[in-house]
């Protein structure tokens, strides 16, 4: 993407972040499975959470999205945990508050987003389906003051920590995508509870919870946007969604295949280094070419989004191609290492159980390939859900 001087300087206040504050707490963090409030609070010091608030509503309003995809680079360099649980505040979360919010709403909500005392998490997905949106089960039934929300939700990253969760819910029965609504579900309200923190193949210390309602009043006040416009909200937002993973995606594979590039220069085999063999090269070589032409493409999107035309084909595009990339050039780098490839305390290891996921969140490829291929002029699967259609 094209960056000014002040996206430069930005870097290195968010690679300063995670040299000082991040970095020395991150085994911690892993020990827990979770990211302590501590750093959130460090985090909204350092102005990295209100990014996309605006500077009247409390945040530190960054020029451009320019800002948010500087510092979901850095982090995912670091780690692509880091990276997607301050990536669901920041990108995922902020835009309902801000765009859907109402003054009241974003008095009550936006400066405890801004300076972390409010960690945020987005409830879409529950056990019985996550791609197929329009079929969310979980009911909102109309009350006096308010609405009773029954029903549960899963796989919800910052799910544990989070104070307040953006929850879709069924206002209007059998009407699919034309009867969903939003609510803001606070840590607290009777009958909400969080189920135990799931145990993933990658990712340890990002808090990736059940939750529940159970008959769980929520006031009127807390409705987020229209009423049964909740399927469209999501499907707006979607976009960045999805081009803040791809961006994620890259960076993280690209900081690992630069390790590995210095691997295979230092380590021997036959008496020389393993990356003077063709059959290394050639590897190395294939990958470091596939990550570079599909950089060029993600920061035509990001340039595209900065000026506010990523399309949702655009994004869907990049997200299932980055992490396709992603996911060969790890396994690539994994390779590289030979055994130590596979020893849990090389970061190659831990980088390539990590990237498992980014295939399957934020709408599966196949969804993606769906997107594409509907704009390509074949017609929609019924009920495509995460593409957006019933
Ligand atoms: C670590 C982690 C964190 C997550 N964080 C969040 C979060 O914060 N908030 C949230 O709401 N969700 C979150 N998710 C959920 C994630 O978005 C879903 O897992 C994903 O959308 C897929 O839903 P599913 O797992 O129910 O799979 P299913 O919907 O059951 O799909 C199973 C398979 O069928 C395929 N499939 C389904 N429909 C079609 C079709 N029409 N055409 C072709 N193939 C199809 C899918 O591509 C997939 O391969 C997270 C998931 C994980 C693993």
């Amino acid at each position: 993407m094209n960056q000014t001087q002040e996206h430069l300087a930005f870097r290195e206040s968010v690679r300063s972040f995670i040299d000082r504050d991040l970095e020395p707490r991150y085994e911690s963090f892993i020990e827990q499975r979770c990211f302590a409030r501590e750093i959130w609070r460090i985090a909204g010091k350092a102005e990295l959470l209100g990014l996309g608030v605006p500077e009247h509503l409390g945040g530190s309003g960054a020029p451009d999205w320019g800002y948010q995809a500087i510092l979901g680079e850095e982090l995912a360099r670091f780690s692509l945990a880091a990276n997607s649980c301050f990536a669901i505040h920041v990108d995922v979360v902020a835009p309902y508050l801000v765009e859907l919010g109402t003054s009241e709403q974003h008095q009550r909500w936006l400066p405890g987003f801004c300076s972390g005392e409010l960690v945020t998490a987005m409830g879409m997905t529950e056990s019985a389906g996550g791609t197929d949106v329009a079929g969310i089960k979980t009911t909102a039934q109309r009350a006096s003051g308010g609405w009773v929300l029954n029903g549960s939700k899963t796989f919800i990253t910052n799910g544990g920590s989070a104070d307040l969760v953006v929850v879709a819910a069924r206002t209007t029965p059998n009407a699919r995508s034309r009867g969903l609504s939003l609510f803001v579900v606070e840590k607290g309200m009777a009958g909400f509870t969080v189920g135990r923190k799931l145990d993933k193949i990658g990712q340890p210390e990002s808090d990736t919870a059940e939750l529940f309602f159970d008959d769980v009043f929520v006031p009127e006040e807390n409705l987020l946007g229209e009423e049964n416009s909740g399927f469209k909200h999501m499907m707006d937002r979607l976009p960045q969604e999805r081009i803040s993973g791809a961006v994620a995606n890259l960076a993280h594979a690209a900081s690992i295949l630069e390790d590995t590039i210095s691997y295979a220069k230092e380590r021997q085999a036959f008496g020389q280094s393993i990356g003077s063999f063709q059959g290394m090269k050639f590897h190395l070589a294939e990958m470091a070419t596939e990550m570079e032409v599909t950089q060029a493409y993600v920061d035509r999107c990001v340039d595209r989004h900065v000026r506010g035309e990523l399309t949702a084909v655009d994004a869907a595009k990049a997200k299932w191609w980055s992490s396709d990339v992603q996911g060969r050039v790890l396994d690539g780098c994994v390779q590289v290492y030979g055994g130590y490839g596979y020893m849990t305390e090389y970061r190659v290891a831990r980088a390539w159980r990590d990237a498992r996921v980014t295939r399957i969140w934020a709408g599966t490829n196949e969804i993606m390939k769906e997107l594409v291929g509907r704009n390509l002029g074949f017609p929609d699967v019924r009920h495509a859900g995460r593409a957006g259609s019933e």
